[in-house]
């Protein structure tokens, strides 16, 4: 049995990370969407807000387990017995960040493979920046967000 894990920041989960998952679940049999807490960078949603809306968006995916780690995501891999970490490729300036990223973790543990996924071609320029950069100025970004978003979107910018 393979295990993955497909971290990232999910502030908040896209149309396009779910994309991802989904093709990520006919590879593996078990994935970890893993929030990775970085105390540097901010964020909109808290840690709790974006764990929730990965799990009630993924809730169908029987193969998909949401959790977070504040560690080295390679040694929060190996302690879940995950040897695959998933990454979304969109186009080629995600490709120079994301080779310079997966060349450290395989130093950092060379068992770790790096698998790149790319999506279908509606979610290539779409980012959770850019979901939250218009929804915070009221426009319709409903295609490219799970519906348990769109609420948490509504929630947090139209009071
Ligand atoms: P973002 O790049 O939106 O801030 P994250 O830090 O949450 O996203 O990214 C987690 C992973 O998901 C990264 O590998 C990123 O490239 C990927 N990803 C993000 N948005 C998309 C998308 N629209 N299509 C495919 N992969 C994506």
């Amino acid at each position: 049995m393979i295990k993955a894990i497909y971290p990232g920041t999910f502030d908040p989960i896209t149309m396009g990370h779910l994309d991802i998952i989904e093709r990520s679940c006919k590879l593996f049999e078990k994935i970890y969407v893993t929030v990775a807490v970085n105390q540097i960078k901010s964020t909109v949603f808290t840690l709790d807000e974006r764990l929730d809306m990965i799990r009630k968006s993924t809730e169908a995916l029987s193969q998909v387990e949401v959790t977070y780690t504040s560690g080295l995501i390679v040694d929060y891999a190996k302690k879940k017995g995950a040897t695959v970490l998933i990454r979304g490729l969109r186009f080629v300036s995600d490709f120079e960040i994301e080779f310079q990223m997966s060349w450290m973790n395989r130093h950092l543990n060379e068992e770790i493979i790096t698998v790149f996924v790319m999506p279908h071609g509606r979610y290539t320029h779409l980012n959770s920046t850019v979901i939250r950069e218009v929804a915070q100025l009221g426009g319709d970004i409903e295609k490219f967000v799970p519906p348990i978003v769109l609420v948490k979107l509504k929630e947090k910018f139209q009071n």
